[in-house]
């Protein structure tokens, strides 16, 4: 049994880091462990910024966004140097096991730790669902609902001046968020990186849409899509068109939400879960949701893979367009 465990939250932040940083030090201390947060990711590992937690520094963080811990870019940790200094940290300190809570590249890290002798394991957390190892994972559900809120809103004031817009959502390679917002808000079409629609296309469907007495036409654009925001309406104000075209950009919006009770209640799972496996000896593997059950999945399968969207959901929002 593992007596001192630490976590860290690392790469993008999401809703619901918190409510899963909670549920960690919670259930570690329920075990009787000693439990130790991180700040800033790989960064604060690297640094030392590693400091013991109680029952109490968790308390009213579940309802907030973003992540207490705070997170860091650390490129050093690719390095097997900086991933030296971090093990010497936590060994200074008697730590025996470390959970990382974080999306693909910090999974990436985790198994280089673990890879070296150190037991690691992860919780599914990015907005982005692009995780293998989680149907769905921390963040995704809010991050979804606040682009929802700002797509029900544009389509308002799109329809009171027949205005075509543009909303840019986040995915840098992975069109989820776009693809769920789309179909969840209605929009005319959804551009994301793993399908490609070009700009001629786009502008056909939403002149179509218009002929068949539509008043608005929302584009969900992910902002990893071949041809981006900004590309599209430049594309529009070369051509004619029966509309008016307009972008915004959701930006880091996204993120900043306070989590809804679906990511609060995995993360709050998914925590728990990972405390008690790894205070058990399991480590090596992504703590996640398959088919609503916690399971977890080897590093193995994880690192170095991204999960792409499903291509009939893709059609489903095609064929909603009408
Ligand atoms: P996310 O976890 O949201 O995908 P990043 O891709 O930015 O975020 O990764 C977060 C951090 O994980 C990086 O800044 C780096 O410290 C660490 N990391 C990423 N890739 C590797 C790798 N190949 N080896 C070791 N550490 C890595």
């Amino acid at each position: 049994m593992m007596k001192k465990i630490a976590v860290l939250t690392s790469g993008g932040d999401a809703p619901g880091m918190n409510a899963a940083i909670r549920a960690v030090v919670r259930t570690g201390i329920y075990h009787k462990c000693e439990m130790f947060g991180v700040r800033d990711g790989y960064a604060g590992l690297m640094s030392g910024k590693i400091m013991p937690m109680g029952v109490r520094e968790v308390g009213g963080i579940i309802q907030q966004g973003g992540t207490v811990l705070g997170s860091a870019r650390a490129p050093e940790f690719k390095e097997i140097a900086g991933r030296e200094k971090a093990l010497e940290n936590l060994r200074g300190l008697g730590i025996e096991g470390l959970i990382v809570i974080g999306g693909n590249g910090s999974q990436t890290g985790a198994n280089a730790l673990d890879q070296m002798g150190f037991p690691t394991i992860g919780v599914a957390s990015t907005i982005d669902n692009d995780l293998i190892g989680s149907d769905i994972t921390i963040g995704v559900d809010t991050a979804l609902n606040i682009a929802l809120e700002a797509i029900d809103r544009l389509k308002v004031t799109a329809s009171s001046h027949r205005r075509a817009f543009l909303v840019e959502v986040m995915g840098r390679d992975c069109g989820y968020l776009a693809l769920m917002a789309g179909l969840a808000g209605g929009a005319e079409m959804v551009m994301v990186p793993e399908i490609v629609v070009s700009p001629e296309e786009m502008v056909k469907r939403l002149k179509a849409s218009y002929d068949r007495g539509k008043t608005n036409g929302i584009v969900v654009v992910a902002e990893g899509a071949k041809y981006n925001t900004e590309m599209l309406v430049q594309y529009c104000r070369e051509h004619e068109l029966p509309f008016e075209i307009r972008a915004t950009t959701l930006g880091h919006v996204q993120r900043g939400g306070a989590p809804g009770a679906f990511d609060r209640n995995l993360a709050t799972r998914l925590g728990a879960a990972a405390a008690e496996k790894l205070i058990n000896g399991e480590h090596g593997c992504v703590v996640g949701l398959i088919r609503s059950e916690i399971a977890t999945t080897p590093y193995a399968q994880v690192v170095g893979r991204t999960k792409g969207i499903d291509p009939d959901l893709f059609r489903l929002a095609e064929m909603m367009a009408q």
